[in-house]
């Protein structure tokens, strides 16, 4: 196996130069969830020229299956981008294109290897949560069932047969070259619409109901309930009016208050909401204005597999050297990942080479050795071990996936 390893770790290197210039490509190709049309015609180009075959799965993702037989790994991609802050373009600012990267550079150097079991390596949609009405439209025409790529390819199946999860992203982490067992919070979206009553602000304010106070009293009392929250839950809640009706000489008779609530666990997460929920629903009713909050699934927490992220520590420490890892990094962000962290024995490591800000305008690919060159050895070596050394941790998946879709996506 050590030299099965070596063997695909050079084979990544002699790829080197059409590894970088298929990621550049990648990188000048961004689009936005369930509209990754270019990026798959691109990516199946490159496995039409290696005679990979491969099956379109959730609206614009790809499966691409290598081996055959027990156990199976998948390997996930995510292809989206992100819309650019100044004007109407759009940019790959969270570096979705390198794990496009690295899963394509994966499938280069397994194809024509033998493999004790199944590597399922899956281009998914749509990681990026935004563009709400567009995805619901998606869903109303049957094109996918849930408005993030890894939420519809569970749904539908992807997942069923498979054991463990392996991904991999960029990373901002200042002095390493990778990340290992790092969190990811989960959240849940809310948002509340009030509707009151327009009326003269001067002659008769008395008449008409002010929606916005009823949103301002919401924002004010959530405010208050962050207290309630323990720190160690890293519960996050950053209320935004997204809406207001009215000029200063009519009482607003609309407002709207979006937010997300962010928890490193999940029961912390589900407790949280229903504390925020409670302050937007009764409010508005309070201030006596029609209220609707309206509640939806974002991202469960992720929690990693300790048991795979050992072996991917060994994986990295065959390129790098102990100091240049970080392990169980707190970070504030979520990714549709943790979904399936709580199904499956899933890991996502960092790998860093990227400057600017993420989700920024600035972002860009500054060390493309380690960005491009090192995550599918990573992946690929990583893959090799749990061929040899399946890990446990499936069994259950039927149960926990039923429960999953009736009580997080169906909340
Ligand atoms: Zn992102
Ligand atoms: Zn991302």
């Amino acid at each position: 196996m050590k030299e099965q390893k070596q063997r695909i770790f050079d084979r990544i290197d002699q790829n080197a130069d059409a590894i970088r210039q298929r990621s550049r490509r990648l990188f000048d190709t961004p689009e936005l969830g369930y509209r990754e049309f270019e990026t798959g015609r691109l990516i199946q180009d490159w496995l039409t020229d290696w005679g990979v075959a491969w099956t379109p799965v959730s609206y614009t993702g790809l499966l691409v299956t290598l081996g055959a037989g027990e156990p199976v790994v998948a390997v996930v991609a995510d292809m989206d981008g992100l819309p650019q802050k100044a004007g109407a373009g759009r940019i790959h600012s969270c570096g979705h294109s390198l794990q496009v990267s690295a899963a394509l550079a994966l499938i280069e150097a397994l194809k024509d290897e033998p493999l004790k079991g199944t590597v399922k390596v899956i281009f998914t949609p749509a990681e990026e949560m935004i563009e709400w009405d567009y995805r619901q439209r998606l869903i109303a025409q049957g094109l996918v069932q849930y408005p993030s790529g890894k939420q519809d390819m569970i749904a539908k199946g992807v997942f069923d047969h498979v054991d463990c999860v392996l991904s991999c992203h960029a990373s901002g982490e200042p002095n390493c070259r990778f990340d290992v067992g790092s969190t990811l919070k989960g959240f849940v979206i809310l948002k509340a619409v009030y509707r009151g009553l327009g009326a003269h602000a001067g002659a008769a304010p008395f008449a008409g109901k002010n929606a916005l106070h009823a949103a301002l009293v919401a924002q004010t009392a959530i405010a208050f309930l962050k207290d309630r929250f323990d720190p160690d839950d890293g519960v996050n809640v950053q209320p935004v009016l997204s809406e207001t009706a009215g000029t200063v000489n009519i009482v607003p008779d609309h407002a709207v208050v979006e937010t997300y609530v962010r928890a490193k666990r999940e029961g912390a997460l589900l407790a949280a909401a229903d504390l925020v929920e409670n302050c937007l629903k009764k409010c508005g009713e309070a201030m006596d204005v029609e209220t609707e909050v309206i509640r939806r699934p974002g991202f469960l927490p992720l929690s990693q597999s300790r048991e795979i992220n050992r072996l991917v520590k060994e994986n990295m420490l065959l390129l790098c050297r102990e100091g240049d890892i970080r392990e169980n990094l707190v970070s504030g962000a979520s990714g549709d990942v943790g979904d399936l962290g709580a199904l499956l024995p899933t890991i996502q490591f960092g790998f860093t080479g990227v400057s600017g800000r993420f989700h920024g305008d600035d972002f860009t690919v500054t060390d493309e050795e380690n960005a491009c060159l090192c995550p599918p050895k990573i992946l690929a070596g990583t893959v090799l071990d749990l061929l040899a050394r399946p890990v446990s941790g499936r069994e259950g998946f039927a149960a926990r996936k039923a429960e999953y879709l009736r009580t997080w996506l169906g909340m």
